[in-house]
């Protein structure tokens, strides 16, 4: 790396209609932070750029400086790919805007926009793309590597629903991609990660939805999990696509309002509802689950949908402390739900959870060859989420999920959700995610935009050589 003198970062501020951020500069530490706690890297720039002027100088000082890129969208990856130590991080925070075309019913993001923002401008029309179930999560990460959530089983993954994208690539060029222009890397953006550019703005495709959805938690009792899990399992094989019903092992969480002070803390299974459609319907198709075994808990009926969206924020407090794995298991038999049971009687904290999400409908639908994103099998995606806030219980808690992923691992398919996993010491199944045909184009996509793998801060594919 060569040495980033005083004058050439001078000489770059004058150039940035947004931020230059240095080690000791008073917004140094919160603009290098992300949400994993665990994550504590010390990039030797941070640049927030204003637009993909700004974004185009910042990569272009960058390459000419030696600095690998690193790229904050919102900070949300576990394994801390939002954030570097030794780089340029192009900190995207300034970048939000959401401009939504109503007639078209297509919204154009900025790269730098979090799930919530996208929300509350597309809900302001009546309209929602598929996204993820966080509001402070980054839409472009999410976006990169698939992106699952509540509209999943009937319009598909986020990914599914990108329609164009604009980036900056590593020679500081603005480029579109779509099925019209540049498709290799339209298709490569599809799935493989943060490796092409710097995305500045993503263009969707929505729907009509809410403000209204009907949607909840029933909640119940650990002991009756694997009779939930037995009664999930067929009828989410027929229930109408508008509906995600998502099974989570976890402590009962402090939600106000939902959650009743003497039942917090206590261990249970969840069935996380959410039907994209008209709400009196959602409340039919919802009965036999809230009619089912003897829940504990019922907070199901009518809720705005920007409501039901931001339900788990508070579960997910940034700076927590995370170790996470995401794996597909081919079904969910007595075996599997045997093992879930057990994993989920016994989560390491009160903070952690097992969340079992049907994979069906919509995106199974999509050629496997259509994208870069691998995984169209019906199948579960199984998140094991670790998480906690005192650093005494890291080792324990990294090593309790270590374990049960191991155990969930010799399941599964062989396939991660790579959006969910924190990869540092397994590369190799990071890998397989990718078959060789597929690594090969992405290789391929990757040396005529990113030759010399300016942006490694992901989950990084190596350019094909000639
Ligand atoms: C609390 C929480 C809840 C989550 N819920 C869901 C969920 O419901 N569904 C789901 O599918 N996933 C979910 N995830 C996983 C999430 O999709 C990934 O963590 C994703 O990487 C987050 O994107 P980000 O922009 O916030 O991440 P960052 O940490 O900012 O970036 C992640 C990667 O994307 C690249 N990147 C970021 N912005 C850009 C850009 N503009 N252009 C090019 N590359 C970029 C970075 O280089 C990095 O490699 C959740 C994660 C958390 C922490």
């Amino acid at each position: 790396m060569q040495d980033v003198n005083d004058r050439a970062i001078d000489r770059l501020r004058d150039r940035i209609r947004g931020d230059v951020i240095r080690p000791g500069d008073p917004t140094y530490d919160e603009a290098r932070s992300v949400h994993n706690g665990l994550i504590d890297r010390s990039p030797t720039l941070i640049v927030r750029p204003r637009d993909a002027a700004d974004v185009s100088t910042a990569v272009t000082f960058a390459g000419s400086a030696g600095l690998p890129v690193a790229i904050k969208g919102g900070g949300h990856s576990v394994a801390g790919h939002g954030t570097c130590d030794d780089g340029l991080l192009v900190d995207l925070s300034l970048m939000r805007g959401v401009k939504v075309d109503p007639r078209a019913r297509t919204a154009r993001v900025e790269g730098g926009a979090l799930l919530g923002d996208v929300d509350i401008a597309t809900q302001e029309h009546g309209l929602a793309t598929p996204s993820g179930q966080v509001a402070a999560t980054g839409i472009a990460g999410l976006t990169l590597t698939g992106g699952f959530g509540a509209m999943q089983r009937k319009y598909g993954l986020t990914c599914d629903n990108l329609l164009s994208a604009e980036l900056v690539t590593a020679d500081g060029r603005l480029v579109t991609a779509s099925a019209a222009e540049n498709e290799e890397l339209f298709w490569a953006l599809r799935g493989g990660g943060g490796n092409f550019g710097v995305v500045t703005t993503f263009e969707f495709r929505l729907y009509e939805l809410g403000p209204m959805v009907a949607g909840g938690i029933v909640g119940y009792p650990i002991d009756q999990a694997t009779e939930v899990l037995e009664f999930l399992n067929g009828f989410i094989a027929t229930a109408p696509e508008e509906l995600s019903a998502d099974a989570i092992f976890m402590m009962a969480p402090p939600i106000d309002d939902i959650v009743p002070q003497e039942l917090r803390g206590q261990n249970m299974l969840g069935v996380f509802l959410r039907y994209c459609g008209p709400p009196d319907d959602g409340l039919e198709v919802v009965r036999p689950v809230r009619e089912f075994g003897e829940p504990m808990l019922d907070f199901v009926g009518p809720i705005p949908y920007l409501t039901i969206q931001s339900l788990l924020d508070q579960l997910n407090p940034r700076g927590g402390l995370n170790y996470w794995t995401g794996e597909y298991i081919p079904d969910l038999d007595a075996k599997a739900i045997e093992l879930l049971t057990q994993h989920g009687s016994n989560l390491p904290t009160r903070q952690s959870v097992i969340q079992v999400i049907p994979f069906n409908g919509a995106p199974t639908r999509v050629a496997s060859d259509a994208t870069a994103f691998s995984h169209r099998e019906d199948s579960w995606l199984v998140h094991y989420l670790g998480q906690w806030e005192d650093p005494a219980d890291t080792e324990r808690c990294r090593e309790w999920i270590r374990s049960a992923g191991g155990d969930l691992r010799a399941m599964g398919t062989g396939d991660v959700y790579l959006n969910l996993v924190t990869d540092e010491e397994d590369v190799d199944r990071v890998r397989a995610v990718w078959d060789d045909r597929r690594l090969s184009r992405l290789a391929a996509v990757k040396a005529e935009y990113d030759p010399d793998n300016l942006f490694r801060f992901n989950h990084n594919i190596t350019p094909a050589t000639t």
